[in-house]
């Protein structure tokens, strides 16, 4: 049922326009060049008489196509990751892939060694021989993620647009920009999406169906010494850059992402700065268990308590929830799991539902009122050089779309 020549070009039409993001940005889109891609979105949506909208000011794309009622949404972002250029992206197309090394290029921007798509280092490379892959020159990354995913869902307007005698749900889309720096959702308009369940379409792995979710926060703890000349320092020098040192070493050196997997919740140091004048630590904190998470941010109260009894008041904890496991609220909506396992089933994939270590903008929609699980597209390595996709995956995930509208 997919036009599959068309769901290709499409995804090299969208790779090309780089739609990078940009962190500690205040403006959105944190980059302009996103707004590119969006137009043409809306363009192409005008074209198929989907009756799109352009957010000019925040650069989001919607659209709709009439159908049965409730509405089912799909949700994809437009920006790639920070992580790694998306300038000039040459995708090139391995036809049957037979299993071996793929050369992205022999002149790495280093000059040094080439740059290779090594199934060694990807095992996951075996499970696509004799599939198309889309790969990169080794300069950039692809944008599959999540152009992929932009590319299904287009692909299913354009169906359901020329088939408009086949029953189908009445369909939302929205393209948002941002998603790479946490920010995809900031200016969502959920009246304007107009459906009230929705899938991101912002997977990797074929088959994967993710609903669960990391608990997240940030913290930063800010130690404020004073700096006395070393020589007169004694019972007057408060050292902030040694306090630090002393508050990171009592959180459980075990639980951090280095050392945890699956469902083990961590404390991340992220980023450490310090003189004797000022320090500060900052964290992220993640656990799927929302219990297990508010003891973990409890846990750095009392640390900085701890720290301020011992030495005085020179520690400040500021802490910030950033987004919440969805699989809290999803529990009145698992047909939409049950629905997307079918799809797959009836295209001979089999689902897996795992949890993400991780978030989505599907987390923050789904505590917005719109649950919101997210699929797979066929992407795979995301955020670097090494990023890659399967045609015949992003096919199946194509035709998955157009059976969940059903
Ligand atoms: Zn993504």
């Amino acid at each position: 049922m997919v036009n599959n020549k068309e769901l290709l070009e499409r995804f090299l039409r969208y790779v090309k326009i780089d739609t990078q993001s940009k962190e500690d940005e205040t403006v959105q889109p944190s980059t302009a060049k996103q707004k590119d891609l969006a137009r043409i979105l809306f363009a192409e949506l005008k074209d198929l008489s989907a009756d799109p909208f352009f957010d000019e000011e925040y650069g989001y794309v919607y659209a709709s196509l009439p159908g049965s009622e409730p509405a089912l949404g799909f949700v994809a972002h437009m920006d790639t990751a920070p992580a790694a250029s998306g300038t000039g992206v040459n995708p090139r197309i391995v036809e049957n892939y037979d299993g071996g090394k793929i050369i992205l290029n022999n002149h790495s921007e280093a000059g040094t060694s080439p740059v290779i798509l090594d199934p060694d280092y990807f095992p996951e490379l075996h499970s696509h021989i004799g599939e198309d892959l889309i790969v990169t020159d080794g300069t950039t990354l692809l944008g599959a993620d999540d152009k992929a995913g932009v590319a299904e869902i287009m692909n299913l307007f354009e169906f359901y647009a020329n088939h408009p005698e086949i029953p189908h749900r009445r369909l939302c889309l929205a393209f948002t920009p941002d998603e790479e720096v946490g920010r995809g959702t900031e200016h969502f308009d959920t009246d304007r999406f107009g459906a009230k369940e929705a899938y991101t379409v912002d997977g990797g792995k074929m088959g994967e169906i993710e609903y669960e979710c990391f608990n997240a926060a940030s913290a930063v703890i800010k130690i404020s010494g004073t700096s006395v000349h070393p020589g007169d320092a004694k019972n007057k020098m408060v050292n902030a850059a040694a306090l630090a040192v002393e508050c990171h070493s009592m959180l459980p050196q075990a639980e951090t992402p280095e050392h945890t997997e699956g469902y083990e919740g961590f404390y991340m140091l992220g980023e450490i700065n310090g003189s004797c004048e000022e320090a500060y630590l900052k964290y992220i904190i993640r656990d799927h268990d929302r219990e297990k998470f508010e003891k973990r941010k409890a846990f750095m109260q009392t640390i900085t308590d701890y720290m301020n009894r011992k030495y005085g008041e020179y520690f400040t904890l500021t802490l910030n929830d950033q987004y919440y496991n969805m699989a809290d609220l999803m529990k009145d909506h698992l047909h939409l799991i049950e629905n997307a396992k079918k799809a797959l089933k009836e295209l001979g994939v089999n689902a897996s539902v795992i949890p993400i270590r991780g978030g989505t903008d599907g987390a923050k929609l789904t505590y917005m009122g719109v649950p919101c699980p997210n699929l797979c597209t066929g992407g795979y390595n995301f955020h670097g050089r090494y990023e890659y996709a399967s045609v015949q995956e992003m096919e199946i995930c194509a035709e998955m779309l157009i059976k969940l509208a059903q």
